[in-house]
């Protein structure tokens, strides 16, 4: 065995101080509940959401409990209902589907392609299949599929899209903030996304109603006219009596800290994507290993990277990620039979109704993955490429 390698792939980067300082005042004076403000103060959620709103360059902002929350709410703000059909990726992480089950509706898998991103012909052919009017698309791993085409398909169909950005924060497509083209778009903040907040998940839209009915659902009561980035009150008529309150707001602490990250997101998207260039570099014409294309229009934000041994068997795969970690390296396998640590795949989830997705499954059969964590120094990487390179000769054949 060669060089071992040391680094941690789950350390998280602190909290920048001024997070830290923030959220001490929040401590200090009590007022954790967003609803909870004294005369003349603005509560740190709200700042976040306007923030978070000039950021995106959306018209309203909701800050909620999660990003599974903030998904389950843009279905139910749309209408969507019990026992609707509801188009989304094959491939993504447990919470998407777990949000269309949230509300009663039934998750219709669509394809990913060997780029990881959505198969627009199985989504056109899907949409005339299923009869589904809304389409939750998942930017998994931070992949931005073709967004003119996709939106060109779905608004000639008439179907809504809420995208997942829960990898895609300060991404773009063509310029365009992911989240931004589809009516509401949905974010995390939880401890392994792009910015840190423990649990968290943001919403936005330039749409009233939805964002009138979002507020309700989320549990404004009604003070909702204390939402800096919030519908107007004339939004909230037809929907105050008439939306149930499911209770999921985010508080004070986590906008405190959450404020200082979103700052710093640029110069974070930019370190990110220095280690995956490196590992991009460092792995580019390595037999039988083959690396996701990256549009030029896609402005990705690389907290995590991916490759595909597309032509080697389950037990050599098996052989190469055991040496791999054997090293510290540690390396995901979308395609083990059985899940270890999350769900990805469609066929994990047997509460939906099994559907034969060929094309995904043959993809996950070879994808691998490895998270870029900012506590990794950028040339360490060069270390964790020449592991891969070295223990992937040894199992082929
Ligand atoms: C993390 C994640 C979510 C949901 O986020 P939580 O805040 O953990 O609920 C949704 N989609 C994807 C692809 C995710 O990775």
């Amino acid at each position: 065995m060669g060089v071992k390698f040391k680094g941690d792939f789950t350390q998280q980067e602190p909290i920048p101080e001024a997070g830290i300082e923030a959220a001490v005042r929040v401590m200090r004076h009590g007022r954790l509940h967003r609803y909870n403000t004294v005369a003349g103060e603005v509560a740190e959620t709200v700042l976040l959401e306007q923030e978070f709103a000039a950021f995106t360059g959306a018209k309203y902002c909701l800050a909620v409990a999660s990003g599974g929350y903030a998904l389950g709410a843009a279905l139910r703000a749309l209408g969507v209902e019990h026992g609707d059909a509801v188009l989304t990726n094959a491939f993504t992480l447990a919470p998407v589907p777990g949000a269309i089950a949230s509300v009663g509706a039934r998750p219709v898998f669509v394809e990913v392609t060997g780029d990881l991103v959505m198969d627009l012909d199985d989504l056109n052919a899907k949409i005339l299949s299923s009869g589904a009017k809304v389409l939750m698309l998942s930017h998994m791993r931070g992949h931005i599929v073709d967004m003119d085409a996709l939106m060109q398909i779905c608004d000639g169909a008439g179907v809504q899209v809420i995208e997942d950005c829960a990898h895609t924060m300060g991404a773009d497509w063509n310029g365009v903030p992911s989240g931004r083209h589809g009516i509401i778009g949905c974010y995390s903040t939880q401890t392994f996304k792009h910015v840190n907040s423990g649990e968290g998940g943001l919403l936005i839209t330039d749409d009233a109603d939805a964002m009138a009915r979002a507020t309700m659902l989320s549990g404004s009561y009604m003070l909702y006219e204390s939402h800096g980035a919030g519908a107007p009150a004339e939004a909230f008529d037809d929907v105050r009596l008439d939306t149930p309150n499911c209770s999921g707001r985010m508080d004070n602490l986590r906008a405190a800290i959450l404020r200082p990250q979103l700052a710093q997101l640029p110069a974070q998207a930019a370190a990110w994507n220095a280690r995956y260039r490196v590992l991009e570099d460092a792995l580019a014409q390595v037999e039988g290993l083959r690396l996701i294309d990256r549009p030029a229009k896609e402005g990705f934000v690389a907290s995590s990277f991916q490759f595909c041994l597309d032509d080697l068997a389950a037990a050599p795969i098996e052989a190469f990620l055991a040496s791999c970690m054997a090293r510290g390296v540690q390396i995901k396998w979308f395609g083990a039979d059985r899940p270890v640590g999350f769900t990805s795949r469609h066929d994990s989830w047997r509460y939906t109704e099994a559907q034969d997705l060929p094309r995904t499954d043959s993809v996950l059969a070879g994808l691998m993955d490895i998270r870029l964590p900012l506590t990794i120094a950028p040339e360490d990487y060069r270390v964790v490429a020449q592991i891969i390179r070295e223990e992937l000769a040894a199992v082929i054949p």
